[in-house]
Order: C-alpha cells, then structure tokens, then sequence
C-alpha cells in the first residue's frame, strides 16, 4: 500500500471540536512508543506529527483527513513519568470520552513497544476499552529492535499478554519500514476509502 495521503487539520483540547467525518482511526500509545514516528512512516511526510514534542505538553487531539469524510486522530500519550496524578487524571477523561463517545470511530490502533512489551499501564488501558467496547488493533511498535532470532516467540508473548491471536497483532518498524504496508492496508480498510 503506498503512504497516505494525510495533511494536518486542527488540534482540538475535546473530541466536539473535532471535524465531523463518516469514519476515524485513532492512534494511541504510551509516551515514547513510537507513535509520532508510526504516523510521519504512514504518510511517509517527516515533520507530520512532531517526533518527541515536550513532554506533558501536547495534550490535544490531532486531527489528519485521509479523504475529504475521513480522518486519523493522534491522541496525547499518557505514562508520562513527570505527568502529576491530576493530569494524569484529565487525560484519562478526555481521552477516554472520545474513544467512548465518538460517533465515526471505526478503530483504536493501540501502541505497545514491541521492544519491551505491553506494559500494565498499556494493558489497564486495553482492558478499559475492551471493557467499553472500542474497536481495538494492537500495533507493536520498533521492530527492529527485536532480534531476529526470537522474533516469533516475541509476537507470541505480545498477543498472549494483550490477549489476542499472534496474526492479529499488527507488528511495524518506522525505522525500516516493516510492515507498514500492512498497517496502511489496515487502515484504509477500516476507513474503507
Ligand atoms: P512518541 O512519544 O510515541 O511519539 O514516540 P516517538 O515517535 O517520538 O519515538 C520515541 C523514540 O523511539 C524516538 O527516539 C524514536 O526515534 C524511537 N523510535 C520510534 N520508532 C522506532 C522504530 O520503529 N525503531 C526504532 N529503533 N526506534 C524507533
């Protein structure tokens, strides 16, 4: 699949200030999972989404349109070590009253690190979704991080901790390039564009 074609939209602090669009994918992950590196890799555009933006600072959702009625939306990370339990708190809030409430939402791309595995905040988050019913696709992330040699029994121990089959794990480096032509696939499929 060739890159997307994604043009930056607005940033909005709640989901009502979102672009009303027929369908969205939103992108979430823990601070530092490769998130801003995974969105410029799928539009293949180097400054898309800012890689590594000030910790604790970027608190918005980042809309991109896909076609004129679709779009992906960046949400802020959470698992910031400096992040202080109040904002750790609105986060959680408004985060999660988007995923919750939002209309168009036709699939969550949740980040774990492929290099170190879903963490318990990245599995008290799968649980909370699952528990509310979002659409969700695990995407491990920095592949190329694992060895080679023990790849596959890394694909299984991700699944079986978040809970899903091996080949529904959707595994991608931005470095190299892996796999990122299955995930643009996976998302026009589910934007059905
Ligand atoms: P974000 O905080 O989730 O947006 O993460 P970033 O995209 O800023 O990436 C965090 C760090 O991981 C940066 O140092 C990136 O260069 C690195 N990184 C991101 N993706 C990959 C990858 O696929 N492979 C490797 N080796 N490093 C990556």
């Amino acid at each position: 699949a060739r890159p997307l074609p994604m043009s930056f939209v607005m940033s909005a602090p709640r989901h009502e200030d979102l672009p009303d669009v027929r369908a969205e994918v939103a992108v979430l992950g823990r601070s530092n999972v490769g998130k801003s590196s995974l969105i410029n890799a799928v539009a293949k555009r180097k400054g898309l989404a800012k890689v590594s933006s000030t910790p604790g600072r970027t608190r918005l959702l980042n809309a991109f349109a896909v076609t004129d009625d679709t779009q992906i939306v960046d949400c802020p990370g959470y698992g910031y070590a400096q992040a202080s339990k109040t904002s750790r708190d609105e986060w959680m809030r408004m985060v999660e009253d988007y995923l919750i409430d939002r209309e168009p939402l036709v699939d969550l791309l949740l980040l774990v690190d492929g290099a170190v595995g879903p963490t318990k905040l990245d599995l008290g988050v799968i649980a909370e979704m699952r528990e509310a019913n979002v659409p969700l696709t695990i995407v491990a992330t920095k592949l190329d991080k694992v060895k080679p040699s023990i790849r596959g029994k890394r694909r299984r121990e991700v699944a079986t901790a978040c809970e899903v089959a091996s080949d529904e794990v959707l595994w991608v480096s931005a470095v190299k390039g892996d796999g990122l032509g299955d995930l643009r696939q996976h998302i026009t499929d589910m934007l059905a564009v």
